[in-house]
């Protein structure tokens, strides 16, 4: 069994520890009070070694805990700084973000990374979920065959993910009208 977290949403089980990583200080976006960019070290990271201001960090790191570090089924080919991702759940856990190392910007394309990346979307995809890739500010949907680049997300825009008639999906980005008329009509 491993350590177990407080966080806002109650105790939470961690399938392993950062040990040494700090690729989140990096790729991930901080909002305030850091307000730090995707893609930027912290100020603060020492790299290797992990956070500079650990006893203070602010509580949107504290309660920032990746997916390799919280999901034990995740291989240790996902660990991140050998994959160069920090994979990570937003919409209550419907959707796996996989934010790339831009030093290393087509990581995600190579194998096993790609091949697991759609077997993961095959199977979300009947459930509602979603599987998206971020390369900066470059967004990409992976569907069960292929992905879908839909180029940067702005403030007011959504990811749809449509099932197609004639089978198969297709991703594309809708804004904020589009995204309250699916959802009236039940189709996200
Ligand atoms: S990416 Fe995950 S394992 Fe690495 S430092 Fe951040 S929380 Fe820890
Ligand atoms: S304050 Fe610490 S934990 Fe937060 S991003 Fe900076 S180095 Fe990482």
């Amino acid at each position: 069994m491993g350590l177990t977290v407080d966080t806002p949403n109650g105790p939470l089980t961690l399938a392993r520890g950062c040990d040494g990583c700090t690729l989140c200080c990096k790729v991930m976006r901080v909002d305030a009070p850091l307000n730090k960019p995707m893609n930027r070290w912290c100020e603060h990271c020492v790299p290797g070694k992990g956070c500079g201001i650990h006893e203070t960090r602010p509580p949107v790191c504290r309660n920032f805990h990746c997916v390799w570090l919280t999901d034990a089924q995740f291989g240790a080919e996902w660990e991140p700084e050998r994959c160069h991702m920090v994979l990570w759940l937003d919409l209550e856990g419907r959707r796996l973000n996989a934010n790339v190392d831009e030093d290393h910007a087509d990581a995600w394309l190579a194998e096993p990374y790609y091949g697991q990346l759609k077997t993961l979307a095959s199977m979300a995809l009947y459930r509602g979920g979603q599987i998206v890739v971020y390369v900066g500010k470059q967004t990409f949907v992976i569907l069960p065959s292929r992905h879908v680049a839909l180029g940067a997300l702005g403030s007011d825009e959504y990811i749809f993910i449509d099932r197609l008639p004639q089978g198969g999906w297709d991703a594309r980005k809708v804004d904020q009208a589009e995204a309250d008329a699916l959802r009236k009509a039940g189709r996200v």
